[in-house]
């Protein structure tokens, strides 16, 4: 399989227009790069799903704070090729700041207020309007299509959801489950941050939502208990930082005041450098519905 890399808009836009009016589905995966497996599971997935497959790679200042990672996000283009190609991919547009903001800092924003204040909008508050503002300007490029996100990043969805739905923007959104190493660690770019013992010790995360949807499968009705046990696992790990351990109406974002017959059950902690992020679908046995 041959992946091309396209790095203007206007070639995109002239390559999927045509593939459109010859009745070719899109699907389109936008990443920041530094691909692993959970990216390449997206590009499968829109693989199987449609006739031509276009992944993004743009590490997009605007969902950047001030003080993070920016400059020294990890990148490796040739080897995200090499991925990118295997999982079946045909096109990937890798456009450069100035391609995509040549007017320097853009005046215009897409946010999601009311799903993005809290969790990981409480420390990072320009990060999600960066987010979903450079979502919807590359499906303004990138045109009618499938989309295809990971639950990974389970708040990032539940905005991008809202914002097309809000704005009749015209793609389908797919979310896909989490890739996760055999120690439970969900794959991540910014694992590649952490030492030998950080990385042991990030599997905390995954244990503390294994014991929570343990006790809610084990009938307990309360969000606080749950709350408590998962914050009390990653508290034995000393190489970690607790930021929340939350459990939540995975529509709203807001914990309820009883467990309900359908919960998620979202994670952040600093181990070392890198803040990581967990999330786990729960059902409760005997959940209010
Ligand atoms: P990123 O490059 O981190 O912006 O991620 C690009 C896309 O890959 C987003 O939709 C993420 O949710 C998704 N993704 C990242 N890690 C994983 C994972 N471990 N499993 C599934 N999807 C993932």
């Amino acid at each position: 399989m041959t992946v091309r890399l396209v790095p203007t808009i206007d070639a995109l836009r002239a390559e999927l227009d045509l593939a459109r009016a010859t009745g070719r589905r899109i699907g389109f995966v936008p990443t920041m790069g530094y691909l692993h497996d959970g990216h390449a599971s997206l590009m499968r997935a829109a693989r199987a799903d449609n006739d031509l497959v276009v992944a993004s790679i743009f590490v997009n200042p605007l969902q950047f704070g001030a003080n993070e990672d920016l400059s020294s996000y990890p990148r490796d283009l040739e080897r995200d090729t090499e991925i990118s190609a295997e999982a079946g991919v045909d096109l990937i547009f890798n456009p450069s700041v100035d391609e995509m903001y040549p007017f320097g800092p853009v005046l215009s924003s897409v946010s999601v207020p009311a799903l993005s204040n809290q969790w990981e909008g409480a420390t990072r508050p320009t990060h999600f309007a960066g987010m979903a503002t450079v979502v919807t300007k590359l499906f303004w490029i990138v045109g009618a299509c499938r989309a295809y996100f990971g639950e990974k990043d389970f708040q990032q969805l539940a905005i991008i959801r809202r914002f097309v739905a809000d704005l009749s923007i015209p793609v389908d959104v797919v979310g896909c489950p989490i890739v996760r190493a055999d120690d439970g660690l969900a794959l991540s770019s910014r694992n590649s941050y952490l030492s030998e013992s950080e990385r042991v010790a990030a599997s905390v995360l995954n244990r503390a939502l294994r014991a929570g949807a343990a006790l809610i499968e084990d009938g307990e009705s309360s969000p606080t208990v749950v709350m408590e046990a998962m914050a009390g696992v990653v508290g034995e790990e000393p190489l970690a930082t607790l930021d929340y351990a939350a459990l939540v109406d995975p529509a709203t974002l807001e914990v309820p005041e009883r467990i309900p017959a359908t919960c998620r059950l979202l994670i952040a902690a600093q181990v070392g450098r890198p803040r990581l992020l967990d999330n786990l679908g729960v059902n409760a046995p005997g959940g209010a519905p």
